[in-house]
């Protein structure tokens, strides 16, 4: 098996060489475990604070020990009642080639006529935190004008079109061109934040959507909730998914200046972590699977190819290179 290993916690941006390719002669499989040929490697935002070597809401990293994510893979072999070779499994051993695993971890992956490496995105946990950011968090509703950051993103992009069928108007914050055109072919208003300070910003998002907004989806922070919070309509939920642009940041972001804009238009503003939440899993299942069979639902993959790429894959996310979901294919 070949897989990644963090020589040390970065400090700010990690750099490529705190990541090293190592190898091991696997062991025969004990009773119960299963060996896997991973297919596609997930890498996530949430990863960086597990390489900060302090426990959050997950443990950190171990050094020198394989880095963990989400993976798809093969069975090729087993000694588990459950699976046998050829069938199709997730599970959190990525960063590897191969994984070899007790049977009782791994998932079997949903048979919905939908390529494997979509239950890593759409249809996976950055999917999965749309949804429940949008239905549990925020309380969306019919109508409801809808700002999301990081728009076009893994989970930005199917919060905007989850919130866009339910008829109001939805601003989409995102980097690069492409982006924004991608976002204006599926009918969402998009306001680019590059170059802008939080008061052009604010402005630029008053011009989308002069009425303001009953639901802020946050995947950024800093100049984006900033601007977000001056454009809030009275009674608006804002769920706090993620942070991205402090995470390689040394010094505590610092708060915006305008908190008590939440006190004057009576909003209310909740993080939440999607681990909490997987019970429901089935059920977005159930309601999203079929609307992304039939195409109802666009997703836009990322791919790099080979175990090699992992960490460039992982630290271009940090850069704004994937549009959708970052992969890397094996
Ligand atoms: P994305 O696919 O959205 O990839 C990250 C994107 O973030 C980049 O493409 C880039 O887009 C944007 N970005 C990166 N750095 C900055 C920056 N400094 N300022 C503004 N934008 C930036 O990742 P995910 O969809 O997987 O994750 C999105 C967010 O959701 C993250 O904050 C993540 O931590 C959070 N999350 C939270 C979970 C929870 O349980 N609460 C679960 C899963 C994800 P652009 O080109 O537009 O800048």
């Amino acid at each position: 098996s070949r897989y990644f290993t963090l020589r040390d916690y970065p400090k700010g941006t990690p750099s490529r060489e705190l990541f090293e390719l190592r190898s091991l002669e696997l062991p025969g499989l004990d009773d119960g475990e299963v060996r896997i040929r991973n297919t596609w490697l997930s890498v996530d935002p949430y990863m960086r604070g597990r390489m900060s070597g302090v426990k959050t809401y997950v443990a950190p990293f171990e050094l020198d020990a394989p880095l963990e994510g989400a993976a798809i893979g093969e069975v090729i072999e087993s000694r588990h009642a459950h699976f046998k070779a050829g069938d199709k499994v997730r599970h959190m051993a990525g960063w590897r080639d191969i994984a070899q695993l007790k049977g009782d971890v791994l998932e079997p992956l949903p048979d919905m006529q939908i390529p494997e490496q979509a239950f890593l995105g759409v249809l996976g946990m950055p999917g999965m935190t749309a949804w429940t950011g949008l239905n549990r968090i925020a309380n969306l509703r019919e109508g409801d004008n809808v700002l999301v950051s990081a728009a076009s993103g893994a989970v930005g992009s199917l919060a905007v079109q989850l919130a866009k069928a339910r008829g109001g108007t939805v601003v989409g914050i995102a980097g690069a061109a492409d982006k924004l055109e991608w976002l204006e072919q599926h009918d969402i208003r998009a306001v680019s934040y590059k170059g802008k300070d939080a008061r052009q910003l604010s402005a630029d998002l008053k011009e989308a959507c002069p009425e303001g907004f009953d639901v802020y989806y946050e995947n950024v922070g800093g100049d984006c909730l900033e601007a977000a919070l001056n454009n809030l309509k009275v009674g608006a939920r804002i769920a706090i998914c993620g942070f991205i642009s402090s995470y390689n940041e040394e010094a505590p972001a610092q708060g915006p200046s305008n908190l008590a804009n939440l006190l004057v238009q009576r909003a209310r503003m909740q993080g939440f972590i999607i681990f909490d939440h997987w019970t429901e899993y089935p059920h977005f299942l159930e309601e999203v699977g079929p609307r992304v069979a039939q195409g109802e639902i666009d997703y836009e993959e990322t791919i790099e190819e080979g175990l090699e790429c992992t960490p460039d894959a992982f630290l271009k996310l940090f850069e704004g290179a994937n549009r959708g979901k970052m992969l890397v294919r094996l």
